[in-house]
């Protein structure tokens, strides 16, 4: 275990995680992120960002994200390539455990996001990401203009995602395994009514199809009640089946709701029960989830982590 105690420890790399080393680290606080499994977070798997402010040409989800840590690097960050297993939370400085080691630290953002529920059919993994399987519209439903789509759930989002993308598509698909959606009224109300929008009840996905095109090019389905299986001839599949936020190292040490998301107190969108402790973006989040929301949530920890260190630390 080393000695030293870190100024800030960054849990995650996404836009949460960067913007707040960009700001700490412009604040000479030298901070240290620690990268998990998806280095960028979710942005990553986004072909083309056109809503991000700053860019009107749109920017490449993977390059927008090399350009945050280029420039959160600039500023004197350091990054580790390190899982948090566990935290001591009931002591100052702070304790982290990464499996075999420990890191010390006074104050500590935590921005591991969340990753969106996934179907696990066949053909969803090898089409996500910029060949027609997406987890979000708002970054996606762009790029099907007038073509048909299909969303997967029965939730508000899935209500919601169906909603966004009737602005693009031909027709909007929405499979959901029940005959009711789990939506509230008034979501549910506005989906179901939608003249573009079609509602396939009571039917689970089973296949995406197009992967040896390396495209979707349909969704293979089945009514539960009848057995039957038909194709829905969907370029674009938005899987909408909810999140899972990434808070299990934490979920022992601070408050989370009953989906797993941390919840923030003191009336901030970003503080934790441990003064010096914060949260941003997806991992607490469960309303906006955008990358420029989560952004901002990354700088808000960033200068309460700071002026909480200059208050107890000179
Ligand atoms: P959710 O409410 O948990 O809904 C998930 C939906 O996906 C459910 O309809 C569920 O079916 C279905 N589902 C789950 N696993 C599935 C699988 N393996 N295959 C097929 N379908 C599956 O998630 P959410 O819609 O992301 O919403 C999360 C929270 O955020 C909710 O509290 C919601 O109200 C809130 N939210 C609010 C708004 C808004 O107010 N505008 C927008 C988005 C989200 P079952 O119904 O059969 O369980």
């Amino acid at each position: 275990m080393s000695s030293s105690v870190e100024n800030v420890v960054i849990v995650g790399t996404g836009c949460a995680g960067l913007t707040a080393a960009i700001y700490t680290g412009r604040a000479n606080l030298q901070p240290l992120v620690l990268e998990g499994t998806l280095p960028g977070g979710q942005l990553t798997t986004t072909s083309e960002v056109e809503n991000f402010p700053g860019f009107p040409e749109g920017i490449d989800g993977f390059m927008l994200m090399d350009n945050l840590r280029k420039q959160a690097t600039k500023f004197g960050t350091r990054f580790e390539q390190a899982l948090v297993t566990g935290v001591d939370f009931s002591q100052h400085p702070y304790t982290l455990k990464l499996g075999d080691r420990e890191i010390k630290t006074r104050t500590v953002i935590i921005s591991t996001g969340a990753s969106p529920r996934m179907t696990g059919i066949p053909g969803e993994k090898e089409l996500y990401g910029g060949k027609g399987v997406t987890t979000c519209a708002t970054c996606d439903g762009a790029f099907y203009r007038k073509m048909e789509v299909a969303v997967i759930g029965g939730g508000d989002s899935a209500a919601e995602e169906a909603l966004f993308l009737t602005r693009f598509a031909s027709k909007v698909y929405l499979v959901h395994r029940r005959d009711s959606l789990r939506a509230s009224k008034i979501m549910a109300d506005r989906a179901t009514s939608h003249p573009k929008i079609q509602m396939i009840w009571d039917s689970v996905p089973l296949e995406v199809q197009g992967v040896a095109e390396g495209s979707v090019s349909g969704l293979k389905i089945q009514n539960v009640k009848s057995g039957a299986e038909s194709v829905l001839p969907a370029k674009g599949i938005f899987v909408a089946i909810g999140h899972v936020p990434n808070t299990k190292p934490f979920a022992g040490a601070l408050d989370v709701d009953e989906s797993g998301y941390l919840v923030p107190t003191d009336g901030s969108q970003v503080k934790t029960k441990f003064p010096g402790v914060y949260a941003a973006g997806d991992c607490v989040d469960h309303t906006y989830r955008q990358a420029i929301t989560a952004a901002g949530m990354g700088c808000q920890a960033a200068i309460e982590a700071e002026r909480w260190l200059a208050e107890h630390h000179g």
